[in-house]
């Protein structure tokens, strides 16, 4: 194997960063050999940080009610086909009360950008959750808010806030979201998340239509300058009801190996495998985390709505009660020699 890839990976593990070139170098010169090997230096980072320990999240997807139209998203409001749901608070407290039981201490509030979750229905679902699991934390992914807003919530109890900026390449945003959206807003929305001390996970799409390699080079360079605890990668795929119908999906190779180099770059770092992995492979779960990912999300939402929280065709544990989704999940990472714990799971990553 080439020696030079040994010598960048160590420099990277040492320093946190690369030349532009070597990083496009790592990105569609390496080879199969060397990408396993990149792959077993993350996983040994992991291993050092987190053990055989994955952490997990219980996912809540209370609204598909959007008023952004991402032309990538099957939930953007211009879908005609999508049947519209929110869940009311108390649905929302089942869901937790259900994941509680089955080892959740995590809860991720995800939605549509819906005007019907006002800061006043937000505080309040944020206190009640707080009330019944006080040991629990609420990580929240609602998008676009203003600053005020995300300190209403934070005061409220909320603890952590998940806002992928999709692309770290404002020309690139612009060829995925209509014009009235900002890329410059979102990453503000990022910087004000910091500063009010929520724990922040930032993140992109891997294989958008016209993402370039220099578009992933960037995004290395643009995790070093948020520095977030979170980084939620996964691949593209495409939605029958986007604009985006006829895209091809993001590469599975691809996705592992930037997982693979955001450990290696941030030890520390909080790694979701993601649904969208698992959903373009059906061992994606297993190989996120063979790739040096430490954190799964299953899905905690009510059966009866999940078909209609489709961001993107094909997903997977659209049937699966949360009770099976779990044992489904222990399972897969047995196969592998890992576990999941009954903890909150906070980050590490210095604020
Ligand atoms: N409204 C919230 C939540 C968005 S859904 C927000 O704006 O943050 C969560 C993530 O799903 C998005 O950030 C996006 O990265 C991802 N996603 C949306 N459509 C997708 C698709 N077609 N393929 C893969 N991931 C997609």
């Amino acid at each position: 194997m080439d020696n030079i890839i040994k010598e960048m990976i160590a420099n990277l593990e040492k320093n946190g960063e690369l030349k532009k070139d070597e990083f496009r170098w790592i990105l569609t010169e390496t080879k199969e050999q060397e990408i396993e090997w990149i792959r077993q230096r993350a996983r040994s980072i992991a291993d050092d940080v987190y053990g055989k320990s994955i952490y997990l999240r219980g996912l809540i997807e209370f609204s598909n009610y959007c008023k952004n139209d991402c032309y990538y998203c099957g939930i953007r409001c211009s879908n005609k086909q999508v049947s519209r749901y929110r869940l009311n608070e108390n649905e929302i407290l089942e869901c937790c009360r259900e994941g509680y039981e089955l080892g959740f201490r995590t809860f991720v509030l995800q939605g549509g950008e819906d005007s019907h979750f006002t800061d006043y229905l937000m505080t309040k679902i944020i206190e009640k959750i707080k009330t019944c699991f006080p040991e629990c934390a609420i990580t929240l992914s609602l998008g676009e808010r203003e600053k005020e807003s995300y300190r209403r919530l934070k005061e409220a109890g909320a603890d952590r806030y998940l806002l992928r900026h999709e692309t770290a390449n404002p020309k690139h945003y612009a060829k995925l979201h209509p014009a009235k959206m900002s890329w410059e807003y979102r990453k503000q929305c990022l910087y004000w998340l910091k500063e009010l001390g929520y724990q922040v996970g930032c993140g992109f799409m891997v294989g958008t239509p016209y993402q370039t390699i220099d578009d992933l080079v960037e995004e290395l360079f643009f995790l070093k300058e948020i520095t977030p605890q979170m980084v939620g990668i996964g691949p593209f795929l495409s939605h029958k009801d986007t604009p985006f119908r006829m895209e091809k999906n993001g590469s599975l190779t691809m996705t592992l190996l930037l997982l693979s180099l955001i450990r290696i770059m941030h030890k520390k770092v909080l790694l979701p495998a993601t649904t969208a992995l698992a959903t373009l492979d059906k061992r994606g779960r297993e190989l996120g985390i063979l790739a040096g990912a430490n954190v799964l999300m299953p899905n905690l939402s009510p059966i009866s709505h999940r078909k209609k929280y489709t961001l993107y065709d094909g997903k997977v544990c659209m049937g699966d009660e949360a009770a099976e989704c779990r044992m489904c999940l222990e399972k897969r990472l047995e196969s592998i020699g890992y576990h999941s714990v009954v903890e909150r799971g906070d980050s590490e990553v210095i604020m």
